[in-house]
Order: C-alpha cells, then sequence, then structure tokens
C-alpha cells in the first residue's frame, strides 16, 4: 500500500462528493489486500481501501435530493470500488445518510460494515428493535464482543431486550461489562473456550464473530431451536449450513453477509444521536500514518473500532 496523487471524482447521477473526515477500517479491507477475497475482490487494480467513511458533502451530482453542499454524513462506499483511505470520495446517495449534530466524524464512520452487520445478526435470530412489541427474552452469545461488531452486537442485544454472555480477552472483560453484557468470559481460559454461560442458560442465538470455532462446539449450548449466526462463516460452516437448511434441522447455522442499506445505516446514526450506541474506537490514526491502523487490524487484537482522520497529506 502506498500513497498517490489522483484526481478528485466527479459525482454522477444521484451520487456526493464528499471531502471526507474519518474512515474506518474493517478486515474485509486488508482481507482484500491479502488475496483473500480473489476472484471477487477486488476487481480492479490498483485500488484504494475502504468503505465506511464520514465527511462533508462538497458537491452533489444530478438527481440529488435531500442533500446539499456542506451537510455532514456516514456512507458506505462500494467494496467494488473501495476509495475510502483519501480526502475526497464519491458516494451514492443510496447509501448515505445526514449525520446529525452530536455524532462525531468517528463514531459515524464505525457503523456502516461493523453495526449493520452486528443489527441484521440480531434480527436474524429473532431480536426486534421497535419498542412496541419488545423482544422474547433471549439468551445469546456474542463471541469477540471486543472487536468492531462484538461490540455494537452486545449493545444493540441489551436494546432489544436479550440476556448477553460475551466472550473477549481478559484485558477487555471489564469493557464488554459497561457495555452491557450480563456475563464475559475471558476466551484464553477452558471456561471461556467452552462458552458455556456461566447462569447455565442455553442459547436462543449465537453472533458468532471470530474464527476457529466451529458447529459441535456451539451445538451442546443451544436451545432447542437456537441458531448461529456466523459472519465468519469457512467453506465447512457452509456445507454444515447447506446440510441444516436440506434435512430442515432445528438447531442451525446460517452463514451472514451484510447486506448494505440505508434504513439500518440510519436506524444506526439515529441510535447515536440519541445515545443509545456508541462507538468505542480502539486508536485514531492520520492518513499519513495509515499504516499502523492497517498493521493493528491485520493484528486481529483491536478493541473495538480503528479509525482514521483526514487531514490531508500536504508536506508529507
Ligand atoms: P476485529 O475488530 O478485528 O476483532 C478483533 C477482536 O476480536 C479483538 O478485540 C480480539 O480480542 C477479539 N478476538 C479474537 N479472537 C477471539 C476469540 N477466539 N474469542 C473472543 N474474542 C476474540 O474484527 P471485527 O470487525 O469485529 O470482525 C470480526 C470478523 O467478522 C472478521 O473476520 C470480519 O472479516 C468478519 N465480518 C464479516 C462480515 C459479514 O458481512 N459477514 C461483516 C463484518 C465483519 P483480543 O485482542 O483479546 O485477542
Amino acid at each position: 500500500m502506498q500513497h498517490v496523487e489522483v484526481p478528485v471524482s466527479k459525482p454522477k447521477k444521484k451520487e456526493l462528493l464528499l471531502k471526507l473526515e474519518a474512515a474506518s477500517i474493517n478486515p474485509v479491507d486488508w482481507k482484500m489486500q491479502k488475496g483473500m477475497l480473489r476472484p471477487l475482490l477486488p476487481c480492479r487494480l490498483p485500488y484504494i481501501p475502504v468503505t465506511d467513511v464520514a465527511g462533508v458533502v462538497v458537491e452533489v451530482g444530478s438527481g440529488v435530493n435531500g442533500f446539499k453542499v456542506g451537510d455532514e454524513v456516514v456512507a458506505m462506499r462500494n467494496p467494488f470500488s473501495g476509495g475510502g483511505l483519501a480526502e475526497y470520495a464519491v458516494a451514492s446517495v443510496k447509501l448515505a445518510v445526514r449525520r446529525p449534530p452530536g455524532v462525531s466524524a468517528a463514531d459515524g464512520t464505525g457503523l456502516p460494515i461493523a453495526a449493520g452487520t452486528a443489527l441484521q445478526s440480531l434480527r436474524s435470530i429473532g431480536a426486534r428493535f421497535d419498542s412496541t412489541s419488545g423482544s422474547k427474552p433471549l439468551n445469546v452469545l456474542v463471541t469477540a464482543a471486543s472487536g468492531g461488531v462484538g461490540h455494537y452486537a452486545v449493545q444493540l442485544a441489551k436494546l432489544a431486550g436479550l440476556h448477553v454472555m460475551a466472550t473477549c480477552g481478559a484485558r477487555n472483560a471489564e469493557l464488554v461489562r459497561g457495555l452491557g453484557a450480563d456475563e464475559v468470559l475471558d476466551y484464553r481460559t477452558p471456561e471461556g473456550a467452552a462458552m458455556r454461560s456461566p447462569s447455565g442458560r442455553r442459547y436462543d442465538g449465537v453472533v458468532h464473530c471470530t474464527v476457529g470455532v466451529g458447529w459441535p462446539a456451539f451445538e451442546p449450548l443451544l436451545s432447542a431451536s437456537g441458531k448461529v449466526v456466523d459472519i465468519t462463516a469457512s467453506f465447512s460452516a457452509v456445507l454444515t449450513a447447506a446440510r441444516h437448511r436440506v434435512t430442515f434441522a432445528r438447531k442451525w447455522l446460517v452463514p451472514l453477509l451484510l447486506w448494505p442499506n440505508r434504513v439500518d445505516m440510519e436506524f444506526l446514526v439515529g441510535l447515536v444521536k440519541d445515545g443509545k450506541l456508541k462507538t468505542v474506537v480502539d486508536s485514531r490514526s492520520s492518513l499519513r500514518d495509515v499504516s499502523e491502523a492497517w498493521e493493528k487490524s491485520i493484528g486481529g487484537h483491536a478493541t473495538e473500532k480503528i479509525i482514521v482522520e483526514m487531514e490531508g497529506l500536504s508536506g508529507r
């Protein structure tokens, strides 16, 4: 990865040109660089990585309604074109939402992939976020609760009224408890590796955010119709999921791939604005020093979100 100068893009129909304030790194960004998503991504090189951004609208393309120059927004770039680690980026209005006062660029840019995935995983195990209906009081397990996805999953699960058991490293246990987890286990201990709820609860759902733990480990921990949502599904997990589907298994595993959409982004930004959800920041770096942030994400030990703040590269 290297810094380069390229012309600033012009926004096309239904697009916004943003002067970026912040971007957040997700594991998918460096997985692309390592070739782990070939032959799908990246579809073209050179490639400017990162999709999740926050910035100010400096130009609007034709046919844009609801945005004007000067609006502060959170946006998600299409992973096929990337472009977030830059001073300027174009965003489609389909994946851009206004950022209200009180929601900082760092708060906002953490949301699209990580909080979006947490939200869709929880919905898929039956969590409800409309205050009128209330959720059935489900017991959920969130693995890697100290990570980007996991820390939002814990908070969102509590908002939906669920009982949360979480796994993370010992150094993050207090932080995860502070986000609302009812029970926390250190994944490096035998108890944590077993993931059994200390209060003896069986899980109605699991939001599985790490690798190296397979279906056989979860199966005995689930309630009669418990569901494991695997956001890091391996080939064998996909086969297990297919077997569960064709045999109409009651306990089942479901691989989940984020379906980015504006409605969810608006919902999540609204929760941050109302003080119901927060982005916990692992570290902030400048675009100039982005390689440190990049390496940190590759290391797999980030505590919540890694944020890059744009200040331009002049004087480099
Ligand atoms: P992340 O922020 O890099 O996760 C790092 C955290 O995971 C660290 O705090 C680490 O704790 C913890 N951790 C690592 N191994 C663990 C284990 N065995 N048990 C408990 N905690 C563990 O990653 P992320 O952004 O949350 O993403 C998680 C995974 O989901 C990635 O593989 C990502 O590619 C994938 N993902 C998939 C989708 C999708 O659409 N399917 C969307 C988003 C993310 P320590 O530092 O203590 O080790």
